[in-house]
Formats: C-alpha cells, structure tokens, sequence
C-alpha cells in the first residue's frame, strides 16, 4: 500500500514524485512506456522552474535562447535581442523527463515502467490501481497521464476539447547564426502558429492551431515541412509526429475523491503559446503539498490545491487566453501592432522565459489590439 500513486512520469508526475518522495512518503509512478521516452515537444523551458528545486538542470540543458525571430508568413521579418532576462532553456524531453524522474527515484520514488494503468476503482478507503503488470493500492492517486489519458475520464471529471498540434525533429549542424535563436511565424497557418527551436544538434519545428479545434492534419504536415525547407535542411532523416495539445479553456475542479490531477491532463497549457513544462511542473509541485497535507490531517487540503492553481495559474491563463482571442481575430493587422513592436517583442521574450506574467500586461496588451481593432476605442 502506498500513500500515493502517480499515474504517468511525465514533468508533472515525476515532480510530484519527487517532493512526495524527498518528504518521506512512500509513492509508486506508473508509466506505460518505457523510460527514458520520446515526447513530441519544442522542448523550450523557462528556466524560472529553477526555482522551484534544489538540484541542478545543467547536465540536460541542451542550449539557451537568447534572441528571438518573428515572421509574418516568413516575410516581414523582426529580430530581438532578449535584455534582462535569464535565457529560456532548450532540452530534449526523452533526457530532460528522464532527469527528472531520475530525481525522484533518488529521493526513494518507486517506478513501473512499461506498465500501463488500465483501471481504477474506489475501495471504501483506499484507491486499486489495475495495470498490465499486477494491481496496486495506495490512499492518494494523481493523475499525470498527460493529454492522450484516461484517468480523467475515469475519475468522472470535464473532458475537454483538444487541440492538434506537430513536431518535426531535424538532425542538422546549427550554424553560428541561428545558434540561440528561436524562430516564430505567423500566419502561414491559419488560427495557430509555427515555432523552431535549436538544439546542439538539430532543430525541433513544432505547429498547433491556438484557435481550430478541428484543424486540418494535411495542412500541418505541409506547412511545418515547408517552414522546415526554409532552412534549406536535409528532411530524409527527419521525425514528424503529429500529437494533440489540451489548451486551458477555464477553471474546473482539479480533485475528486482522493485524487488529483495535474500537468496536461488538468489542460494547463499556455493556451497563446502553448508552454506546458512549467505549468505541469507548477501543478505537480502543488499537488504534492497537498497530498502531504491531506496525509497529515488537513480535511480541505485537496479542495485547496483546485484553489491554488486557480489562483496563481488559471487567473494567468484565463488572461492568455483573453490575449489569444484578439490575436487571433485579426492576426495580421495584431503581428504589425503587437509583435512587430520592439516593447511587445521583449514582453513576449520575458513570458516565454517566465519572468513576466500575463496579469502585469494582458490590460496593456488588450488596449493596444483593441485600439486597433475598434474605431474610435480608447481616442
Ligand atoms: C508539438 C508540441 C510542441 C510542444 N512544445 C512545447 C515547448 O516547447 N515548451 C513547453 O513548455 N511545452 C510544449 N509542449 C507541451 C508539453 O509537451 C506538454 O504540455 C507537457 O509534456 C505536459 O507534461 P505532463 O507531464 O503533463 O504530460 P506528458 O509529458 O505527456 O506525460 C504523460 C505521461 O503519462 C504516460 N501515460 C499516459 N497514459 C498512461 C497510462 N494509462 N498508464 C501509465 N502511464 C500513462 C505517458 O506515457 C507519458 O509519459 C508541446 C506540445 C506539443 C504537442
């Protein structure tokens, strides 16, 4: 029997391994695939997740960003020298998530990996955990299954509308010039938006529609390839993986009985850039403490983690996704208004690093699109 069982070693599973662990509590993290595992990814970390450990990233940093490129349909170029800001970090996430659950196994974390959850149910006290390698019990469960799991289906919780998105992993030599560089454009995909981030070895092009729920998966494939060719890259030894990505819509319950989820499977995505490191990290991170709380007696401990990352995420991503709807609309005439701005590019900058937060320009930002948007708003 174990106080808790993380369901998925993920970012979000694996840090909620890690503070259940280093407290002392006894946690088993179930994971279908065997570690370490690919994730299709940008793999662009704010390094402001530094803060909320006491070991260090270096070994799976992999480059740093430290200037940033926007097109508008590759054309209409602008380019940034981010100032003042610590430089986003770029990871693989097959050696990145694996770190990370490494850090928790330190700490006295079990792992099953290559087992995956295919049931659960409540008995009187304790959740049963069914898996392809035997049954399991624990008090507390959480689910960090990621965007494609069941666990929040199962736990009777919203499902909510998925987005598609696309990786494209190219192993290529990174010229000086492109080194610490990361490439946005917009417009060449319709309601989303492409990104590039380099790596010491290779680039990772990634899509997603922000506003198409539907999306068209042909129209993915041959923008990101294109976007891909413009860097004139050899593609025969290239990965594309198409993926889905579960966007913040709005606030819902996070707990139920006895159990939590976090992390993507919560849809704590970035729902205008569609960071979900950091917010699966931040959840896992929360969920932790309040399952410590909850073991330890504390009646509303699970209740309050739904409050917590209302508060101090949801808020901030309700503001994204505000920003998001504007962008969106009109996103030709917001690319030569907002990005194209030297101030906005900056801003953009410290939100990608996660040194600024939406709540301190979403009204600044709104003003801007709106007076661009509505004759006659704000004159
Ligand atoms: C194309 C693309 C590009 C992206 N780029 C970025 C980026 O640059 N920066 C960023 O911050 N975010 C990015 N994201 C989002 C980010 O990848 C995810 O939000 C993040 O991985 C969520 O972490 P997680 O721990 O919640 O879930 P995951 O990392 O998806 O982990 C979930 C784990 O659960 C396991 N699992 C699922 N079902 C079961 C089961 N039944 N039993 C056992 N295990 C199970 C899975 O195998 C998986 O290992 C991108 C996403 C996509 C699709």
């Amino acid at each position: 029997m174990f106080d808790c069982i993380v369901v998925g070693g993920g970012p979000a599973g694996a840090t909620a391994a890690y503070n259940l662990a280093k407290q002392g509590r006894s946690v088993l993290v179930i994971e279908k695939a065997g570690f370490p595992r690919y994730k299709p990814c940008g793999g662009g970390v704010s390094p402001a997740i530094a803060n909320w450990f006491d070991f260090d990233f270096t070994p799976v940093i992999k480059n740093t960003i430290s200037r940033v490129k926007y097109t508008w349909k590759f054309d209409d170029p602008v380019q940034i020298k981010l100032k003042n800001v610590t430089p986003m970090w770029m990871v693989k996430r097959d050696e990145f998530d694996n770190f990370l659950l490494q850090q928790a196994i330190n700490k006295g974390a079990e792992l099953k990996d290559n087992t995956e959850v295919t049931g659960i149910s409540w008995q009187d006290t304790q959740w049963q955990v069914k898996t392809t390698n035997g049954e399991f019990i624990c008090s507390y469960l959480i689910a960090a299954d990621g965007v494609n799991g069941s666990m929040t289906n199962w736990l009777g919780m919203p499902q909510k509308q998925k987005v598609i998105a696309a990786s494209l992993e190219v192993s290529a030599e990174v010229p000086e010039r492109r080194q610490n560089l990361a490439y946005f454009d917009f417009g060449s995909l319709k309601n989303g938006f492409m990104w590039c981030f380099p790596k010491d070895d290779g680039y990772s092009f990634s899509c997603a529609y922000v506003r198409n729920k539907k999306g068209n998966p042909k129209e993915l494939k041959t923008q990101l390839t294109n976007f891909a060719q413009k860097f004139e890259l050899d593609l025969t030894q290239s990965q594309y993986t198409e993926y889905l990505l579960n966007l913040w819509q709005e606030n819902h319950p996070l707990h139920s009985n006895q159990a939590l989820i976090v992390g993507e499977a919560a849809g704590v995505v970035d729902p205008l850039i569609g960071e979900g490191i950091r917010p699966a990290i931040f959840t896992g991170m929360k969920a932790a403490e309040a399952i410590i709380q909850a073991l330890d007696g504390k009646d509303s401990a699970l209740e309050g983690y739904t409050n917590i990352v209302e508060q101090e995420l949801g808020s901030d991503l309700a503001k994204a996704n505000t920003v998001a709807g504007l962008f969106f609309k009109f996103p030709k005439i917001a690319y030569k208004l907002g990005v194209k701005n030297p101030a906005a590019g900056q801003t953009m900058g410290k939100i990608l690093c996660g040194e600024l937060r939406y709540s301190d320009v979403t009204e600044k930002i709104s003003k801007k699109l709106k007076e661009a948007f509505i004759p006659g708003f704000g004159r």
